[in-house]
């Protein structure tokens, strides 16, 4: 049988492909692992540039989170100060377009039960050619 799907969810998977670019990027050069975005792949990179210029210690791809009631939650990037600036880290979303609802709600979620973790929504912007970091 055949799963059908609302004139909605088809609208929405094809401006996904096009509109923000979303499409899968297997195997990313820089990590080994699939990003579900060219933004995302082009971050990774962006990112471990970074650590091999000695700005960030480290980058974790895909760490998962937990929310309230055991709720698991994959961000795209986990990025680790050095000691030597304090350490510290902070979690990374990259966005395609703007922020959805359901971002929004997890963030929430997120800052509940992780008050002192940070946690950015990053896009790249087009016009300005640069990335974007929401606080
Ligand atoms: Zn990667």
């Amino acid at each position: 049988m055949t799963k059908r799907i609302s004139a909605k969810e088809w609208r929405n998977s094809q401006s996904r492909g096009n509109k923000f670019g979303a499409k899968k990027v297997k195997h990313c050069p820089t990590c080994g692992f699939t990003h579900d975005s060219k933004v995302e792949a082009r971050r990774c990179v962006y990112l471990h540039d970074l650590v091999k210029a000695g700005v960030f210690a480290h980058v974790d791809v895909h760490p998962v989170v937990t929310l309230a009631h055991g709720i698991k939650w994959r961000l795209d990037f986990a990025v680790y100060a050095p000691e030597s600036s304090g350490g510290g880290m902070c979690y990374e979303d990259v966005k395609g377009g703007p922020e959805t609802e359901g971002f929004k709600l997890k963030r929430k979620m997120f800052n509940a039960v992780h008050p002192m973790a940070r946690l950015h929504a990053v896009r790249w912007d087009r016009s300005m050619k640069k990335w974007i970091t929401s606080t």
